[in-house]
């Protein structure tokens, strides 16, 4: 018996786990983790082979869950991998790294749409401080005017720092947002003040060179109190209720094994279950609970305990499109992509020894938000789905190197530029349903990619951006052409190359969404309580009713710090 059991030492999971611990009058914790521990895990710690945990079209591997996408109607049927971290620190472990906050409008309409102030971005800012430490980059390089250090924790738990490798393209882009203005510069592209828009330079969870994650933070902090355990290799299986309290199914206790036949385990919660399990975990463990729609789980023959069909639904992904340049020179890092045996271990040595060099840096160094037109013909027909009037439509990500995370792989000779375009705001909706009531089995994950009017339309438009950035002089010696479909110019042309290319950026939300008090739909309440429940709270990406305008961990992280104080009754 614990006072608090969490679900996933994730993103989340082990925020809680640390915060909740502390003070003067602690709680005993138990955390499960299904995944293995990241002691020891090369990969996880140094920064430019985070890529190498996930896995790839024909890859698997042991840090990860190891999930096929729903065949996908938006993308030409397509399926890939849905990578999802399986270890401590859960996707913390294995992400790439790029942080940052999100839009002010973010926190402003989950906290109008929650009814819950709490959630507004005057609230939530100063978790900022609390999570983060910013730090100097890897090489020591100068940060004046690339982000606005006012607006930044120094004395926090995660490390942050500018980019730690200084790459040939940087200049390009910096100089591209003072000749065109229809690419402003962002001061601070972490978003401590809560603005968005613009390109400026990526902040990542990397300090001293190395990774830092929820395990090696605020897991490993927790971790020094006795009162506190963790348990890898312990995959919960289901919640249970054996009470009810005003009327209420009262959850108190976890269910988990380490294997398929292995036997089950129960522990008590005196307190509460925090359920951390992620987009696709969370509605999993709830659904092989019985709480979820009736009608699904009366088919895989699980008792309906609450009747709830917004469990699993609402699924909302960023849309992730490689657009690849053949570029001039040498100066990109395709030959580490390759393999090239005449480069890997002279960097990997420079890591070991010094913590520098390009494998002390994440994927990329410049991203951006940006928004469609005003005057956008969609706009006609459907109204504005961004989270507000200064919250963006698309991101700009730039890669000075081939990724194509599920397709074809680098080619052997030649060099490249990516500029990923990022569908930040989409409308479609999808689901995580049960594929089965064996909880080893994978459940089925369709985002439904592509599949509404806006969507497609927001990502056309983004590729003839995309092709504008490069027509500012500085590329003009440098890009040669548009690599594949990218050289399409039609819409028809370009939807055909979108739908082809597409794929996930790893921002899965939506699946135990917040909504109101009371409200007919949504899983749990504004202070993350599951709803017609006693005992369970939800806090992990699932919860975000949509998605933020920033890659996810940031907004997980200063989720996970609110939801800590609701457990305490502090917030
Ligand atoms: P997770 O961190 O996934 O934690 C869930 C934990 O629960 C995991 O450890 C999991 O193993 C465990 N779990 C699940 N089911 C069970 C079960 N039944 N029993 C026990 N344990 C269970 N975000 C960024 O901000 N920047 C990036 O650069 C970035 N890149 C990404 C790249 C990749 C490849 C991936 C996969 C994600 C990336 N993200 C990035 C997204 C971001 O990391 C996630 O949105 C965020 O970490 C999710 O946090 P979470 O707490 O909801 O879930």
């Amino acid at each position: 018996t614990y006072d608090y059991v969490i679900v996933g030492a994730g993103n989340a999971g082990n925020v809680i786990a640390e915060r909740i611990s502390a003070g003067p009058h602690p709680k005993s914790v138990l955390v499960l983790e299904a995944g293995v521990s990241d002691e020891g895990v090369l990969a996880a710690q140094v920064p430019f082979l985070g890529p190498t945990l996930t896995p790839g079209t024909f890859r698997r591997t042991p840090f990860d869950w190891n999930y096929t996408v729903a065949p996908q109607e938006g993308l030409d049927g397509r399926t890939f991998p849905f990578p999802r971290g399986k270890m401590l620190g859960g996707c913390s472990s294995v992400n790439y790294m790029v942080h940052h906050f999100g839009s002010s409008e973010d926190y402003n309409k989950l906290a109008r749409d929650s009814g819950d102030n709490g959630w507004s971005w005057s609230s939530i800012k100063k978790y900022i401080f609390k999570h983060e430490k910013i730090v100097p980059p890897a090489d020591n390089s100068d940060t004046d005017g690339k982000f606005l250090p006012q607006f930044h924790g120094t004395g926090g738990t995660v490390s942050v720092s500018l980019p730690g490798n200084s790459q040939s393209i940087d200049a390009k882009v910096i100089a591209t947002t003072d000749e065109l203005p229809e690419f402003p510069f962002n001061p601070d592209q972490g978003h401590g003040n809560g603005q968005v828009l613009g390109m400026g330079w990526t902040q990542n969870s990397i300090g001293e060179g190395a990774r830092s994650s929820s395990s090696t933070t605020y897991l490993k902090e927790a971790l020094k109190r006795p009162h506190v355990d963790v348990l890898i290799n312990a995959h919960v299986t289901k919640l249970v209720t054996t009470r009810k309290k005003r009327g209420r199914p009262v959850f108190d206790k976890v269910q988990f094994a380490s294997g398929p036949g292995a036997p089950v385990t129960t522990v008590t919660a005196r307190r509460e279950i925090i359920l951390s399990a992620g987009a696709f975990g969370t509605p999993q463990i709830l659904l092989l609970s019985g709480i979820g729609p009736k009608t699904d789980l009366d088919v895989l023959g699980i008792p309906t305990v609450i009747h709830n069909p917004s469990v699993g639904q609402n699924l909302s992904d960023h849309v992730l499109l490689p657009n690849i340049f053949n570029v001039r020179g040498q100066d990109t890092l395709d030959q580490i992509i390759r393999g090239d045996p005449n480069v890997v271990p002279g960097v990997l040595d420079q890591w070991t020894t010094s913590r520098s060099g390009p494998l002390a840096n994440g994927v990329t160094n410049n991203l951006g938000f940006f928004r469609l037109p005003a005057n956008s013909s969609i706009f006609n027909s459907v109204s504005d789905p961004a989270t507000g009037p200064t919250a963006s439509h698309w991101e700009m990500i730039v890669i000075n190197f081939y990724l194509n995370p599920f397709g074809p792989p680098i080619p052997p000779a030649g060099t490249f530029m990516t500029l990923i375009s990022a569908l930040i705001s989409p409308t479609s909706r999808g689901f995580v349903r049960l594929a089965s009531a064996d909880p080893f089995t994978a459940p089925i994950i369709d985002p439904k990619f592509l599949t509404t009017q806006f969507d497609i339309f927001a990502l056309r438009e983004a590729v003839r951006a995309t092709k504008r950035f490069v027509t500012a002089s500085v590329w003009n010696d440098y890009v040669i052409s548009p690599w594949g479909g990218l050289a399409q110019t039609s819409d028809e042309g370009i939807d055909a190359y979108v739908r082809q290319q597409s794929t996930t950026v790893y921002h899965p939300v939506g699946t135990a969404a917040i909504s109101p008090r009371g409200a007919n739909y949504g899983v749990v309440d504004p202070d993350l309580k599951l709803k017609g429940a006693e005992g369970v709270r939800i806090a992990d990406a699932s919860v975000w009713p949509f998605l933020p305008n920033a890659h996810t961990q940031g907004p997980v992280y200063l989720l996970a710090e609110r939801a800590a104080d609701l457990i305490l009754g502090r917030a």
